[in-house]
């Protein structure tokens, strides 16, 4: 990091929107207006006239300019270039997470511009459209769900999570990866529809004894439970082998220690550390952020760098479906 915060990208706006239009156009300009990405005609537009960065496109049905912002979550910002991937770079680099206030502060921006692009960089960290499905060959899925958070308006509960926001993550042991999602709560309804969109039929589902994975767990090639309660968890694995009356041996494992309670704890510590109050609407977000850092993190191989490149990436084609923010609505 210390080499990092002396890249020109943090200084110079040419050297920034460079660095930006090599990780969005890896294989060459596209036009956002109509597709267009045949190179030759597509014409810088440089001289006096025209600000840094204006790209024409020749295509004669279209023949509008762009910018490499164009369409992405950086659009009409008035913010520099060099202060978006400042944040960029300390978002995707803070394990728990960074503070709105603390990056107002060390950017020199007002903290309501500061708010705003950071939940438009969580949006560009959000996995949109259709994703393979998790457990492909018979690998296994964590399955659980975490509380947190207050729900407004519903009064605190002294043993259950009832006033709480409810998180449903499921993490695929073999690729390491997690999906998160914000759900109304724990109930089959809701639970149910994602496990099956997410995860293949092949897998082997691991969940809690909870009474919502009885007969969603019968859907799986395998499905193990383990017992929140113990201090050792284990699962039972289904063998090829049979018993002598035809039903397969189960084997007894213990589970390990890199599951998605470890994810849950990271999760739980950033946002109770880092965010302290997160309002429901905007939960989803932070859960895009929390599993785009535990996908993209150092231990899977991906450095600070890659994982910048990955989050540049994504930034376009997001749209924000919420009005720019007024002061009321600056809680996170
Ligand atoms: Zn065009």
């Amino acid at each position: 990091m210390t080499d990092l915060l002396k890249n020109p990208i943090f200084q110079d706006e040419t050297a920034a929107r460079e660095w930006l239009e090599a990780r969005v156009w890896v294989n060459g300009r596209v036009c956002p207006h109509c597709g267009n990405a045949d190179q030759d005609k597509i014409t810088k537009l440089e001289g006096k006239a025209h600000r840094p960065g204006v790209y024409q496109c020749n295509e004669s049905e279209c023949r509008q300019q762009f910018t490499v912002t164009v369409n992405t979550v950086f659009e009409r910002s008035k913010i520099p270039l060099t202060k978006w991937l400042a944040a960029l770079f300390l978002m995707t680099a803070s394990k728990k997470g960074i503070s709105a206030h603390q990056v107002h502060r060390m950017l020199g921006i007002s903290y309501k511009s500061t708010w705003f692009l950071m939940h438009r960089l969580r949006e560009a960290m959000r996995v949109g459209g259709l994703l393979p499905a998790m457990g492909g060959e018979g690998g296994a899925v964590e399955v659980d769900e975490t509380y947190i958070g207050r729900i407004k308006g519903v009064k605190k509960a002294r043993a259950d999570a009832a006033h709480k926001n409810t998180v449903l993550s499921l993490l695929d042991r073999e690729t390491g990866k997690v999906r998160s999602f914000h759900v109304a709560n724990a109930t089959v309804n809701e639970v149910a529809p994602i496990v099956r969109a997410n995860i293949s039929k092949e897998a082997h589902l691991m969940t809690d004894q909870a009474k919502i994975y009885i007969k969603l767990g019968a859907e799986f090639a395998n499905h193990g439970t383990v017992d929140h309660s113990k201090y050792a968890r284990y699962w039972n694995e289904v063998t090829d082998e049979k018993r002598p009356d035809g039903k397969p041996i189960v084997e007894t494992k213990v589970i390990t220690t890199n599951t998605i309670e470890s994810y849950f704890s990271v999760f739980k510590r950033g946002m109770l550390g880092t965010y302290q109050h997160c309002s429901e609407k905007h939960l989803h977000r932070y859960l895009a952020e929390f599993d785009f850092r535990h996908n993209n993190r150092t231990a899977l191989g991906v450095t600070d760098g890659e994982r910048a490149n990955e989050l540049a990436k994504g930034i376009v084609g997001k749209r924000l479906t919420y009005r720019r923010p007024n002061s009321k609505h600056l809680q996170a």
